[in-house]
Order: structure tokens, then C-alpha cells, then sequence
């Protein structure tokens, strides 16, 4: 595409705490990053609060809030994400569900939560669920990878505050959904849907060939369908009309696809980038390179930082950093002079605390116009006192369509 363009780089999990293991240092400080250096020397650097001072983000809400979404007013939870994550059509007014395939047996108590971890088939059982009317809702269902899946009903007056079925423990009987405030008639509707499909879903499932066939092989039937974490369906509107960027996404998880998809961006699938600390991130690299032919943004999610962290694993995660560097150096071989590269993370995952933190990350803006500062090198401490000083996630893509020359004028 002609004229300016962005590749949003978000590293996720990749900014940490001082590790003593590490001389305390953090990952960033350890890792020879000199590619990510190289773009903080040519840009303008500073710390980013993925969505406020202090506050542990989410990966969804982070990159809502990062494209420009404030998640304290949008977010209703991950269901509608992971639906749209797999492919399902989800609108406005729609509540989305998480769901497990499970093992119960015929008194509904939990033999395996996971259905003995089922890898195939479920396509075939998802079939048969899926379309079903109870009362005036409609109910989609698509199975996702091996246990798991997304609910989708779609009907008036639907809330989604509602109890949990699942009760996370086997040797419980499931749970009956219930709306959480007896007040909420739109919620109360859902928990009774929810509680018809959950019992349909056993009757639908429990005689399928399929289990049948793993029955006789002494696996456990995937004989039930146990939907959680339910939001309604958020209206976001579409990326490309917010901000007159045309965009794509490279990313790795289902979320972060879920929710590029419900922003109406183009996903490009890449074979090999797994989400884990083995991915292919070249061939993400590559593939960023050959979106921005016909795209002017492109998103980028880069998994494996995080799992380093929730690990727990400091060398890991050094190692990873050490691998995203190359990719940043490749990235700004390819690029011409009319592209701009952002560099950041979506949040902390310290290695001390194996789980999200709410200390601000580093984020780097390199591209034509940018007020290059005295900031030579890419990581927590380094970019304290850059040009960006401390910005939130919600203000990235205002600086961006700013130097971009995309942005409407607010005003006369
Ligand atoms: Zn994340
Ligand atoms: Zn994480």
C-alpha cells in the first residue's frame, strides 16, 4: 500500500522486575537486544501504563485499551473474544461463552472436566448442538482446540450475569446457572437457557457415535457441554472506520484474534507461530512484511515472553527477547522510510510473581517525524526520561494516527 503505514509490535508479558538471579537485572536489561536498541536510539521512547498506573491487565483488555478501546467502559468479559477468536459470527446483544466438553456421569457428577482431554471428534459433537431454538434464543456452538469451545445465544433481553454451572471440581454435581442478582430478568432468562442447553448438550451427546467409539477404546465420552465466563457481545465498531487505517493482525492466540476479528481486522495465519517458546517468529515477521502490501496497519502479538514469565523461567524469557530482537532487526532491514514501528508489551508477567503485574512497560515509536530523544537503549529503566515520558495504553493510538496525518482534528 502506498503512504505511511504502522506495525504495532506488542511483546506480551515482556516487561518485568529487577531478577536477582539476573544480577537484578529485569529480561529487557539482560537480553542482547540490540535490534530493539537500535529502534529506541531512532525514536522516541518512554513507559506506557497498559491501562492505568498500577493496574494488572488482562491481555484482552490491554490490547483493547492499546487500540483504543477503554476497557473499563467495553470490556464485558472474554467469551464474545474467544467466539469470534474461532471463526463464530457474534453481534451486538449476542452472550458469548467459554465452554468445556466434560465427562459426568448419569447423576451430572464430574468424572473428568476435560473429557480426558478429547483431541478429535468434536467437530462432529459441536454438529450436533449446534442451531439448536430453546424459547425464543438461538444457540450456536463451535468447537476450538481439543476440549474446548464457544456458545453463542442469540435472542432478545439477554444478560450475562449469571452463576457458574461448572463447579471447577470432580466429584461435583454441576451447578444450576443462576442469574447473580435476582433482580436482573435478563440475566435470570440466560441462566435458564444456559441451564436448558447444558441439559440438552448431555442428551444430544451422551449415546454419539463418537463417544460410543471412545467408550469402547476406554477413553472418557465427552458427554457434556459446560459453558462459563460469559459477557455480552460489546459494540466496538469497526478499526478501520475509527482510524482510516486498513489493518491486519499477526498474532498467535485465539484471544488476541478474537479480538482483532471483532475490530474487522484481517487475520493472516501463519504456519508455525504456535504461541509458545518454540514459535516461528521469522515466519511472523514475514508475514507482518507481506501484509503491509495491502494493509497500512498492522497488529502484532508476540506470545512467548508471557509464557516465560508464567513459568517463572528468567532464562527463558531472556532467550525469547533474544529471539524477538532479531525479529525487530528484520523488521527494520525491510521497512521503507514511510513505516513506523511501536514497540511495547501488554503488561508486566514478572518471573518473581509467575502472573500479570501492574508496573508500567517500555514502548518505543520509531518512523519519519518522530522527536528522537537521548534514549539509546530498549527496556524498563532505559526509557525513563525518553520524549513519551509516561503515557497510557489508550493514548497509543492517538500519537500514532497523529504522526500518521490520519487523524481528525478535534475542533475548529
Ligand atoms: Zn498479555
Ligand atoms: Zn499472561
Amino acid at each position: 500500500m502506498e503512504g505511511l503505514k504502522a506495525i504495532l509490535v506488542i511483546c506480551d508479558g515482556m516487561a518485568d522486575r529487577p531478577v536477582p538471579a539476573l544480577g537484578n537485572r529485569t529480561p529487557l536489561e539482560a537480553a542482547n537486544n540490540v535490534n530493539m536498541s537500535t529502534l529506541a536510539l531512532r525514536g522516541e521512547c518512554g513507559l506506557m501504563d497498559p491501562i492505568a498506573p498500577g493496574i494488572r491487565a488482562g491481555s484482552d483488555t490491554s490490547h483493547l485499551a492499546i487500540l483504543g478501546f477503554d476497557p473499563f467502559t467495553t470490556y464485558t468479559g472474554r467469551g464474545p473474544f474467544e467466539a469470534a477468536g474461532i471463526g463464530m459470527d457474534v453481534k451486538q446483544g449476542d452472550v458469548a461463552f467459554r465452554c468445556n466438553f466434560s465427562t459426568v456421569d448419569d447423576n451430572m457428577v464430574i468424572l473428568d472436566r476435560r473429557a480426558g482431554r478429547i483431541e478429535t471428534g468434536t467437530d462432529q459433537l459441536a454438529a450436533t448442538v449446534n442451531g439448536m431454538q430453546i424459547e425464543d434464543v438461538t444457540v450456536y456452538f463451535k468447537e476450538s482446540v481439543a476440549h474446548r469451545g464457544a456458545l453463542v445465544l442469540r435472542g432478545p433481553g439477554l444478560g450475562a450475569d449469571i452463576s457458574d454451572v461448572d463447579p471447577h471440581e470432580v466429584g461435583q454435581k454441576i451447578h444450576v446457572a443462576h442469574a447473580i442478582d435476582p433482580n436482573d430478568a435478563a440475566s435470570a432468562k440466560t441462566a435458564r437457557i444456559v441451564n436448558e442447553f447444558v441439559r440438552r448438550s448431555y442428551e444430544a451427546l451422551k449415546d454419539h457415535p463418537v463417544n460410543k467409539a471412545r467408550e469402547a477404546e476406554g477413553k472418557m465420552a465427552a458427554n457434556i457441554i459446560l459453558p462459563r465466563g460469559g459477557g455480552v457481545a460489546p459494540s466496538l465498531g469497526s478499526f478501520e472506520e475509527k482510524y482510516h487505517l486498513k489493518p491486519a493482525a499477526v498474532v498467535e492466540t485465539g484471544l488476541i484474534a478474537g479480538i482483532a476479528c471483532y475490530l474487522g481486522m484481517d487475520i493472516i495465519e501463519v504456519p508455525g507461530a504456535t504461541g509458545g517458546l518454540d514459535s516461528d517468529i521469522a515466519a511472523m515477521g514475514n508475514a507482518i512484511i507481506k501484509a503491509l502490501d495491502d494493509h497500512n496497519f498492522v497488529l502484532c502479538n508476540i506470545k512467548g515472553g508471557d509464557i516465560g514469565g508464567h513459568d517463572g523461567d528468567a532464562q527463558a524469557k531472556v532467550t525469547f527477547i533474544e529471539n524477538i530482537d532479531r525479529v525487530i532487526g528484520m523488521l527494520m532491514d525491510k521497512i521503507d522510510e514511510q513505516t513506523y514501528i511501536v514497540l511495547t508489551a501488554d503488561h508486566a508477567t514478572p518471573v518473581a510473581i509467575k502472573d500479570h503485574s501492574g508496573d508500567p512497560v517500555p514502548i518505543a515509536i520509531y518512523g519519519p517525524g518522530v522527536r528522537v530523544d537521548s534514549v539509546q537503549s530498549f527496556d524498563e529503566r532505559s526509557v525513563v526520561g525518553g520524549g513519551l515520558l509516561r503515557i497510557r495504553g489508550i493514548d497509543v493510538m492517538n500519537i500514532l494516527t497523529n504522526l500518521m496525518n490520519v487523524q481528525e482534528k478535534f475542533g475548529a
